[in-house]
């Protein structure tokens, strides 16, 4: 470690090199061979567990064989943005398509017990001036996010056409009619103009791959569809059905931090099964301030989400907007702390120095989020169990407030597998360490999916130009067009996480992309154009501009704890979650398709 690094934080009260040590020490106990293999799809006999709990499983309608100028196919916010910026650029009939019964994406789907962002709400809502809404709190609770997707689907009067309870099958381009025919499990033979889609990128829930998960005879449901009939109470917790219930809860990632504390308050019963702590920060929900929010002037959401996105880029804003657990971490460990060093030196810092120093700053961060994990939890070996050993980045962020202390509680208890999982499901329990835990319930709080192909995640392929298929196309990697578009596949427009940039608020990059795609749309319709496609030479660019800026921290995430950030320790050459995006940050990113936009040649587009 060199002096500069050292000088420039001060006393230090901890060894670089122990801890370096210890998180080795603990990545290694849980790296496995079988990588992203470990987890089971929720397909065949696991199919229930994806099973819509919302809706009425008997709701029938005729087979639609209409024409629509736009069909959306996903409901959530990505959906939703794409929606409204194609109505404010003149697009007539726009239809969402939704396996979901209604709109809102993972809002729909995620109304566990505790459910809210953690990105401030009035950054993550998307619209809110357009809609003249104010958020309850500043991170607000699912059944208002969810509303909020309804108000936004009112507003634009996107119900009309909408069509919920669909899953699309297949999508084929009408050569001769310049069009997508689109197949769906209802036996719709629909058309449109322009296809958009906006699956989600976290939408298809996982379940561990554990022996004997099928042997259990009590009751069992993923988070993302949690079971209130069994549970009883909703969202806000009073889950009466559990007073008399064992429960365990399998994961203990940021869906299980919200959801352990009611868990803990409702059930006699509470085993948590932990496999890797998350890193618990301080969280500080509050109620709007009524008079702060009115005296907000015109355009201050744009601004807002520029400014939180350019802090949590490591761009040294002059003030912080939002002020919370993000940008405290994001200002700590990034560029801003390295350009305040550098001032502090009065030189640039070498780029071993500033690894170092970043390195250092993450040990002091996560020893905080560590003492509070001992200030917090009364146990000493339950407060041990529940300190993270990685550094911050390597899994998501948490905030929670009442997450820590629902350990304090007699009925919980944290069933600490030292990294290695649980190690089997029997018809009466769960066993870890030879030891058989007795229940009645187990909650699988084990995310989703990520990494595996797109058609699988979005659960259809398509059959493009020359009968070609987008997984055919994109056998060795997406291939796209700003992430936007594909050669062969016209239009159609994509909106996620693909070869695109992303920041901490997703909503932020959604409603770029949405508002690019729109524009894209309305230059055609002027252009006198009914079909648009990015050129394979477009595509070949986008990809080099991809591997020019990829993000080479290859080193980061081999040090990292498995998890989805890092391909479950399986690491690539271009690093983690983010692997094949666009990685020159999303500032430069959403520029990038300014300019293109100010430009007006649509470069790399043809229209016919
Ligand atoms: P995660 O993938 O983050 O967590 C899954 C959990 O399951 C991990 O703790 C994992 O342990 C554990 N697990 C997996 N297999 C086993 C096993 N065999 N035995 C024991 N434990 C196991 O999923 P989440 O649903 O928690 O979160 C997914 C994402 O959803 C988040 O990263 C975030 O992006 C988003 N989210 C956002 C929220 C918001 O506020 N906006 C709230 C909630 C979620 P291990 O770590 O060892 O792999």
């Amino acid at each position: 470690m060199s002096a500069t690094a050292r000088d420039l934080l001060g006393d230090i009260d901890f060894d670089p090199a122990e801890l370096h040590s210890k998180y080795m020490n603990e990545r290694d106990k849980r790296i496995r061979p079988d990588g992203n293999e470990q987890y089971v799809e929720i397909a065949e006999r696991f199919a229930s567990f994806g099973d819509d709990p919302w809706v009425d499983h008997t709701f029938t309608r005729d087979p639609l064989t209409d024409h629509v100028d736009v069909v959306i196919v996903g409901g959530g916010f990505g959906g939703l943005l794409a929606a409204a910026k194609l109505r404010e650029a003149g697009v007539e009939r726009i239809r969402l398509i939704d396996s979901a019964g209604d709109v809102g994406g993972t809002w729909y789907w995620n109304r566990y017990p505790g459910a809210a962002c953690d990105v401030q709400s009035y950054i993550y809502l998307p619209l809110l001036e357009e809609l003249g809404a104010m958020p309850q709190h500043k991170y607000s609770f699912a059944p208002e996010i969810m509303e909020h997707s309804r108000r936004i689907a009112r507003h634009y009067n996107l119900y009309e056409d909408a069509c919920f309870q669909t899953g699309v099958t297949s999508m084929e381009w009408d050569e001769e009619n310049s069009r997508w025919t689109i197949f769906t499990d209802r036996s719709d033979e629909m058309t449109a103009s322009i296809v958009v889609l906006a699956t989600g990128p976290l939408n298809r829930p996982k379940l561990p791959g554990i022996k004997g998960i099928s042997s259990f005879g009590g009751h069992m449901f993923h988070t993302s569809r949690w079971d209130y009939d069994y549970t009883g109470g909703d969202t806000y917790g009073g889950l009466s059905g559990l007073a008399d219930k064992r429960v365990a809860i399998i994961g203990t990632g940021a869906t299980a931090v919200q959801c352990i504390p009611h868990l803990a308050d409702s059930a006699k019963e509470l085993f948590v099964f932990q496999r890797t702590p998350s890193s618990v920060d301080v969280r500080d929900n509050a109620p709007t301030d009524t008079e702060w929010f009115s005296s907000l002037e015109p355009g201050w959401q744009k601004r807002y989400m520029e400014n939180f996105t350019a802090l949590v880029s490591g761009y040294d804003e002059p003030e912080d907007l939002i002020g919370d657990g993000w940008t405290e971490i994001f200002r700590g460990l990034t560029g801003i702390a390295a350009k305040d060093a550098s001032r502090r030196l009065g030189r640039r810092l070498e780029p071993q120095e500033k690894e170092e120093m970043m390195e250092l700053l993450d040990y002091r961060k996560m020893n905080g989020v560590r003492n509070r994990v001992t200030t917090t939890v009364v146990d000493p070996s339950t407060a041990s169990a529940l300190q993270p050993w990685y550094r911050q980045f390597c899994k998501r962020p948490c905030f929670h407030d009442s997450y820590l202390p629902a350990f304090n509680s007699p009925s919980v208890t944290l069933v600490d597998t030292n990294g290695k999982g649980v190690e089997e499901i029997t018809e009466r329990g769960i066993v870890v360490d030879g030891v058989e835990y007795e229940v009645d319930c187990i909650v699988f709080s084990t995310g989703f999916e990520y990494g595996t192909s797109y058609t699988r995640r979005a659960g259809f392929d398509i059959t493009g130009r020359n009968g070609q298929t987008l997984s055919e196309h994109w056998a060795d990697g997406a291939r796209t067009l700003h992430g936007m578009q594909s050669h062969g596949f016209p239009n159609m427009g994509f909106i996620g996480l693909i070869q695109t940039a992303t920041t901490v608020n997703i909503p932020h990059a959604l409603a770029e992309q949405a508002a690019h795609f729109a524009h894209i749309v309305s230059e055609s319709k002027v252009r006198n154009a009914s079909v648009i496609e990015a050129t394979p030479q477009a595509e070949e660019e986008w990809l080099a501009e991809i591997e020019r800026t990829a993000v080479r921290a290859r080193k980061f995430y081999e040090e990292c704890t498995p998890g989805y950030y890092n391909n479950e320790g399986h690491v690539t050459d271009d690093g983690g979650f983010a692997a094949g995006m666009y990685g020159a940050g999303p500032i430069k990113f959403f520029a990038l398709l300014a300019q293109w936009r100010e430009e007006g040649r649509l470069a790399g587009l043809e229209l016919k």
